[in-house]
């Protein structure tokens, strides 16, 4: 392979923006295509979670987790399943947060900030990619232009643009899930709580988006559940979140942007082949349960970034295959973690619901066992 001096890049979503932060250098140009325009990318309100490992890596670009851009810290996860009074909680110290939550949105606009600042980095918005030919190496865009590449990056999201030369590792048992994300103002203080709710219909998670009472909601199940609670009026939404949820917020007091996602547990058995590298929700996409999905990937960057700053910055084979190998059992494992979560707790059978309880208090009260937890799903130790 000859020495790649421009990389495009498919997708300006979070992934496809830090990726070209890590990677735009002198001796290497970043172009990045984004289907949406600004104001459709900055709008998008849904919550994530973020692992003190994807803060590390944002304090390299010199982004600081503050609430003037929209990060929250979070105090303390509380887990519990619903029928029984087995629950953990699991924080750190009293000053450190255990991870912050910021919408979607505001994460792109502080990467957005930066990526504008960066002059070896060219972004174009309102520009859908609509077919790629692996074997001449160019992609077409939505104005009809024909663009040669060199090496190409998919940041896509779940996308259609990758052919069979790439296969997917898929879990049926997911393909009906979906999850309804919503903003909710609950009566009482959410003390930077995060919550996390097993029920037998699909787990339900809350994440704190300002310092007092507003969280957003994310409730997953079968695609009949989620559309019946998606045409609920508020006073029948509100008494399904109490029955499901219990009373530690109180009642809702407002429900505002229901909107509901296809869930996806699927990951490539490959992600990188010669001149095409892919990554974020496009290489390995999971249940939301445990808020893993993007900060899984700003450990693949930080690596990717390692190895190719270790190969001397020659982006060839070598490099694409330490790298495959270096994130694979991490990214295994946090998907049998994560599937195991939604199918351990998403069933009644006789007995089950008494012995997750013991599970729950076990976690609760060995501090062995916490700490394994919290670095686990803090640092990505495998
Ligand atoms: C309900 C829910 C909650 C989640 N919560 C968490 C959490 O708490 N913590 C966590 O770590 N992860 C979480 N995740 C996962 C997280 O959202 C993803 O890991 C992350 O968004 C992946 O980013 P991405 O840039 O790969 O893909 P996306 O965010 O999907 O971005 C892809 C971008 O590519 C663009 N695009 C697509 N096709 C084309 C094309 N043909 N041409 C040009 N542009 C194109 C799209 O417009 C989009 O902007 C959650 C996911 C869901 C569904």
């Amino acid at each position: 392979m000859e020495k790649v001096k421009k990389i495009d890049v498919i997708g300006g979503g979070p992934v496809g923006l830090l990726f070209a932060l890590f990677n735009a250098s002198k001796n290497l140009s970043i172009s990045i295509h984004e289907r949406l325009s600004k104001n459709d990318l900055t709008i998008q309100n849904k919550a994530l979670a973020l692992s003190h490992s994807t803060i590390d890596v944002l304090n390299k670009f010199d982004i600081k987790p503050n609430q003037a851009t929209g990060f929250i810290p979070i105090s303390k996860i509380h887990t519990s399943q619903k029928g029984s009074f087995g629950r953990a909680i699991l924080s750190l110290n009293e000053n450190t947060p255990i991870g912050f939550v910021i919408k979607y949105g505001d994460l792109v606009s502080v990467l957005l900030e930066k990526v504008c600042k960066n002059s070896f980095i060219e972004l174009s918005f309102s520009k859908e990619i609509k077919k790629v030919n692996f074997s001449s190496n160019n992609f077409e865009d939505n104005d009809g232009h024909k663009n040669n590449y060199d090496f190409i990056v998919f940041s896509d999201g779940i996308g259609n643009l990758l052919t069979d030369k790439f296969t997917f590792h898929t879990h049926d048992d997911f393909d009906n899930l979906f999850g309804l994300v919503a903003e909710v103002d609950s009566e009482l203080n959410h003390n930077n709580v995060a919550y996390e709710r097993f029920t037998p219909d699909g787990p339900m998670a809350l994440l704190p988006i300002d310092d007092y009472r507003k969280s957003t909601l994310i409730w997953t199940g079968e695609k009949k559940k989620v559309d019946r609670l998606l045409a609920l009026g508020d006073t029948e939404f509100k008494y399904m979140f109490l029955k499901n949820f219990g009373e530690r917020l109180g009642s809702l007091k407002l429900v505002n942007h229901k909107k509901i996602f296809p869930l996806r547990h699927q990951y490539l058995n490959s992600t990188a082949l010669e001149n095409i590298l892919v990554l974020g929700n496009a290489a390995h996409s999971m249940h939301p349960v445990a808020g893993q999905g993007f900060n899984l990937t700003v450990r693949d960057l930080n690596s990717f970034n390692m190895i190719l700053e270790g190969n001397k910055s020659l982006l060839d084979d070598q490099v694409l295959n330490l790298y495959q190998d270096a994130r694979r059992k991490e990214m295994i494992s946090l998907m049998q973690i994560t599937s195991g979560l939604v199918k351990g707790f998403s069933n009644n059978y006789f007995g089950i619901n008494k012995l997750r309880s013991i599970g729950l208090n076990l976690l609760d009260n060995n501090a062995f066992l916490k700490k394994e937890f919290i670095s686990r799903f803090s640092y990505g130790k495998d």
